[in-house]
């Protein structure tokens, strides 16, 4: 099979199942044929050169694609074509991988249905009535539905595993510093990571491996080793040590959910691991810390959205403080300005100790929670959200309800440790997630684990 069928069966399947799917924002489809010519003709001299030869990816719009539309799903970036490749675009090129388009996600990467995108709302494969979940919705949506064999995300505070979870594919949230941040749209500097959404655990670890590692254009980038995953997945996770913390199978998780938990922890059981109960005591203090100290980060990171140097400018100002004021105000959709407006709050001077300065401190609590129970067991495991996919318009009339649906993947950011979301099931047809958290750079048994139990 050539690097050209395979491009011609993604663009296919695009051609069947996006009227109704509608996870893509642009398709690059000319480039996408020249470069599969490309592979094909140097194929025949040299054979493939990498494990992802040609095989067509989809890309979370959110990353900057070299003269390629990136909108981050905003009015504000409609028509921006960036300059340069994000360095996670730059190892695809390396790995020779093919860009198929850019996929729809929540604006600026602020939500978890894909609601909120500035252009169109992407299905969940499983229910057509159903959001895909979010940010990273399109990016979960393309794969579970056959369009790209895989996909990149980014995940802030749930946005990778949450739509993996609600699509039923895998999604990875690697440790923060593994995956350069280079040319990813910053919403939360200090939380965002890049990562792989895969149809399975192995496509997930040869995608990370290609992706991962340090980079000197990220100044938070990690100078660690990229270990190989691929050998960790052997299946053997004999005396394994799992931790369930009881916060995570507490009130608001749904029932049917508990009980995929409490069968891939008898599985796991029978493949060798031991599991106890813990706690993780700060817990419920996540969600409050993390719309805090994110929204902080994100009124300074969108403060370069003014008009002047990238994307959209209103064309009806008088001077220069209406061209900015009306400008954000045109460009920017209501939940975007909704965090502005709170963060702006937050980091202003007289609240920064009360709320922001709190807040950090609140986070090193929730990361100490962590590195305690890490002092005893090898993986965390729960539940990736608290219900399957819900409908639209179901969590759009109150915007804490739609937060509340991010209570189990969030604090996985805050302490900065890597987690996956794997397949474990069903609730009336809709595909469930387990989540599997592992220590700082460990995304190895992480993988282990997830592989094991798939
Ligand atoms: N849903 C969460 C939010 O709205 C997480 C988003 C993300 O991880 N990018 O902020």
């Amino acid at each position: 099979i050539s690097v050209s069928d395979l491009v011609d069966e993604s663009y296919k399947r695009i051609g069947e199942v996006e009227g109704k799917v509608q996870a893509f924002l642009t398709l690059d489809e000319e480039n996408a044929r020249t470069t599969a010519k490309a592979l094909d003709e140097k194929a025949v001299q040299n054979g493939p050169t990498s494990k992802l030869y040609g095989l067509p990816i989809g890309i979370k719009d959110n990353l900057v694609t070299n003269g390629l539309r990136t909108t981050a799903a905003s009015k504000i970036l409609e028509n921006f074509h960036p300059i340069y490749d994000a360095t996670v675009i730059q190892k695809l090129k390396q790995a020779e991988t093919v860009t198929i388009g850019k996929l729809n996600m929540d604006e600026f990467a602020m939500g978890s249905s894909n609601e909120n995108s500035g252009f169109q709302k992407t299905h969940n494969p499983w229910d057509l009535d159903r959001v895909p979940g979010g940010s990273s919705g399109g990016s979960a949506a393309s794969v579970a539905a056959g369009e790209v064999l895989f996909s990149l995300g980014s995940d802030t505070g749930g946005s990778i595993r949450q739509p993996a979870s609600f699509c039923g594919v895998v999604g990875m949230k690697p440790t923060y510093g593994l995956v350069s941040r280079f040319g990813l749209i910053a919403f939360a500097s200090s939380l965002d990571q890049i990562g792989p959404i895969t149809r399975n655990v192995e496509d997930n670890a040869y995608l990370l491996t290609a992706i991962a590692g340090y980079d000197e254009m990220d100044s938070t980038s990690a100078k660690v080793d990229v270990p190989d995953y691929i050998a960790s997945l052997n299946g053997d996770i004999k005396g394994l040590k799992i931790a369930v913390p009881k916060e995570y199978l507490g009130e608001g998780v749904n029932e049917e959910i508990r009980k995929s938990v409490m069968d891939a922890l008898a599985v796991l059981e029978q493949l060798g691991a031991t599991w106890e109960e813990v706690s993780l005591p700060h817990s419920k203090y996540a969600l409050a810390t993390y719309y805090l100290l994110s929204s902080s980060e994100a009124s300074a990171n969108l403060a370069r959205f003014d008009g002047v140097r990238y994307g959209y400018r209103t064309p009806n100002a008088e001077n220069l403080i209406e061209m900015y004021k009306k400008t954000r105000a045109e460009g920017f959709g209501e939940e975007v300005k909704r965090r502005i407006m709170l963060g702006t709050f937050a980091l202003s001077s007289g609240y920064y100790d009360a709320y922001y300065k709190k807040a950090q401190k609140v986070r090193t609590l929730i990361k100490q929670d962590f590195e305690k129970v890490f002092e005893q067991y090898d993986v965390i495991v729960g539940p990736t959200t608290p219900t399957p996919a819900f409908k639209f318009g179901e969590n759009t009339s109150d915007p804490l309800t739609m937060y509340a649906n991010d209570i189990l993947t969030i604090p996985v950011n805050l302490a900065g440790v890597p987690a996956i979301s794997v397949p474990c099931g069903f609730d009336q047809g809709l595909p469930l997630g387990l989540q599997i958290i592992g220590r700082h750079f460990d995304e190895s048994t992480v993988y282990k684990v997830a592989h094991a139990f798939e």
